[in-house]
């Protein structure tokens, strides 16, 4: 692709938007687009990427020469193209997107540090699974779609406990067939350990993990199985969409609707988006699987673009269940308790049966509000103004926004009166204090990000759960995510109402989907399950769907409202977020950009104002809020190019945010 003696791009994964221009080794045959080599950079060495050809405005006598050439397989073409696309895309520096494929830089040593491993093979008919008629019939579909071997979306959208899983494992079975890789993403770590041990009994053979949380030996040796080809079946989070698949034929996204595939530090990316564009360089089948798709994915069906498969029932002789709400606002309950008389009922009920019970409460702590009932002082974070939670068994009061923590108090900091703290709302950790206070001899555990931190202490505690050592489950958002207790007969949503309004325009879909996947864990197997929610607003078009059965009417209601506003998925968004030490400077500097704003028909910008978490670690942060119905990426690019701004503000961009603080 390029002349001798000419220079070539090298990219380097380091916050660089270009690569920098370097000459071809002499006699070496020259390397081609993709060809992994050494450089030197200053006074050290950096591993770089054969880009192109060089831009040749580089004073001939300051060009250095190319060091060495990786001794690994090219990077294949497709990914490069992903990696241009996806910096285009998120206006990141193409730089950092080459440094997610990498992984870390270990894994380039060179040839003598390297070991050669061989990945274990998946037999693709180790067993022959038995579907249902629904099941068979998506399985159809989505082989007939596989050996098409191009780009298709196929939306597997099963009810809870249908059995989507073994119906896209098909696919993948059929991936393995042609000596292709299939790739599949998950939203949580903590559910890796269950998924691969069913992977493993369908292919007899461990597919190859990859998540943040693994070793750096196995991840080295993973990471050289996959770039090899060898490596057949990859699971992994949403950072393994980056990896360097040469024989790429199919991607999973399983749960496609969950928020953390959003990455919102450094490159800000979706990981289903951005898997249906590397599925489309790649020429390959995509498939999203959900009970609660995505509104996004939603419209993308009923416009034609994606194939939509339905599984309608659940699988064997389970049935959905019964869900029930509470109105909250005719019950009589005291301030410290917040489970009303219905809910406590049927928790006694479910445990007198010996059957499991969950509750669920989107609140980690003990409680998300301490304050002095003497002077009405409130416990706020010192570095981002937020509330702080008490967590009592960390003895600690917490920043969940920042991390910042202090120990726990019982003199008021502000009038240093003794005895006056008072906790105020409901966290799971006080929940576990007032279910005990009327189950004294029941087995409450809780189900949290802080129980679920590693992928050992998440399968520790879901063994005591299907084990039948957990009576009552207490948790948050962690308990939607797809596991599988086939004891658990009751569930219980403390409060329905706290993610409802706020500036999020997700906030109604979220709450629904959570909701919808929390109840989808009661009776999956044998015994019927049911569902009580406490709500102050059963009227909402949230709990009347969910009460209901009626997904649709929730789903048309929704993109009803989506549409009248101009929002996703009607409309893109990108928000600006400028942050700095000194706040007039911060606000200077958003104004400026506002004043450079192209005129474009149909383009809106909401701001500039302060972030709605307006202080966070030490900075003042302001934000700007783009809305459009073309592509916003290049309009950005153009825009910011014209707005230098001081060194001292830091501008964040994210493109289709789902975070609005
Ligand atoms: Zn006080
Ligand atoms: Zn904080």
């Amino acid at each position: 692709m390029t002349k001798a003696n000419s220079t070539l791009e090298i990219l380097l994964p380091l916050a660089l938007r270009h690569g920098y221009d370097y000459l071809p080794p002499p006699d070496i045959l020259m390397p081609i687009r993709g060809q992994i080599v050494e450089v030197p950079l200053g006074r050290r060495r950096e591993w770089g990427v054969v880009w192109g050809q060089g831009q040749g405005d580089v004073d001939p006598a300051k060009l250095k020469t190319i060091h060495a050439i990786a001794d690994l397989p090219v990077l294949p073409v497709p990914l490069c193209q992903f990696i241009d696309w996806v910096a285009d895309y998120t206006l990141a520096p193409r730089g950092m997107v080459l440094k997610m494929v990498f992984g870390t830089k270990a894994h380039l040593r060179t040839k003598k540090a390297r070991k050669v491993f061989s990945a274990p093979r998946l037999k693709p008919d180790h067993i022959t699974p038995t579907l249902n008629s629904a099941q068979q019939k998506a399985t159809d579909a989505l082989l007939a779609l596989q050996r098409q071997q191009k780009f298709t979306v196929s939306l597997l959208d099963g009810v809870t406990g249908s059995g989507k899983t073994e119906v896209y494992m098909e696919a993948i079975a059929e991936t393995l067939r042609r000596g292709e890789q299939a790739l599949v993403l998950f939203p949580e770590i903590a559910m890796t350990t269950a998924l691969v041990e069913r992977f493993t009994a369908r292919f007899g053979a461990k597919p190859i993990l990859w998540h943040s949380d693994i070793g750096a030996a196995e991840r080295y040796a993973a990471w050289h199985q996959i770039l090899s080809g060898e490596a057949s079946l990859i699971i992994g989070a949403r950072s393994a969409l980056f990896l360097p698949m040469p024989k790429l034929g199919l991607i999973v996204v399983d749960e496609e609707h969950e928020a953390s595939y959003k990455q919102d530090e450094s490159v800000t990316y979706h990981a289903r988006d951005m898997a249906i564009v590397r599925a489309h360089l790649q020429k390959c089948q995509i498939i999203l699987a959900s009970a609660t798709p995505s509104l996004e994915t939603m419209i993308n069906c009923q416009n034609g673009k994606y194939n939509h498969l339905q599984l309608p029932f659940r699988f064997g002789t389970a049935t959905l269940p019964e869900i029930k709400l509470l109105d909250l606002r005719d019950k009589k309950m005291r301030a410290t308790e917040f489970l009303s008389p219905e809910l406590r009922a049927n928790l006694i009920k479910t445990h007198a049966v010996g059957q499991q019970a969950m509750l669920f409460l989107n609140r980690r702590g003990y409680a998300p509000l301490t304050l002095c009932r003497h002077c009405g002082h409130r416990m706020r974070c010192q570095s981002c103004n937020s509330w702080l939670t008490l967590h009592q068994s960390k003895n600690k009061f917490l920043c969940h926004h920042c991390g910042y923590h202090e120990p726990a108090v019982t003199t008021c900091p502000a009038c240093k009166q003794e005895g006056y703290m008072a906790a105020s709302g409901p966290g799971v950790e006080r929940l576990c204090e007032e279910v005990q206070s009327f189950m004294p001899a029941a087995r409450l555990a809780m189900m949290t990000s802080d129980s679920m931190a590693s992928p050992k202490a998440a399968k520790d505690l879901l063994e005591k759960m299907t084990a039948g050592d957990i009576d009552i489950l207490i948790g948050t958002q962690m308990m939607a995510k797809g596991f599988h207790f086939p004891n658990l007969a009751f569930v219980g949503v403390v409060d329905a109402d706290f993610a409802l309004g706020g500036g999020d325009p997700r906030a109604a879909e979220r709450m629904f989907q959570l909701l919808q996947q929390v109840s989808g864990r009661a009776g999956r197997a044998h015994i019927e399950g049911s569902v009580a929610i406490q709500t102050c607003q059963p009227q909402h078009k949230v709990m009347q769907a969910l009460a209901k059965g009626d997904r649709d009417m929730f789903y048309a209601a929704e993109l009803e409202e989506r549409k009248q506003y101009r929002l996703p998925p009607f409309a893109r968004l990108a928000a600006l977020i400028l942050s700095g030490a000194d706040e007039v400077a911060v606000e200077k500097a958003a104004r400026k950009i506002i004043a450079k704003a192209p005129k474009i028909e149909g383009l809106e910008i909401l701001g500039p104002a302060p972030a709605p978490l307006s202080f966070r670690r030490g900075l003042h942060r302001w934000r700007i809020l783009v809305i459009s119905e073309k592509p916003l990426s290049s309009i950005l690019q153009n825009w910011l190019s014209a707005c230098p701004r001081p060194r001292q503000i830091d501008l964040h961009i994210d493109i289709d945010p789902y975070s609005f603080y």
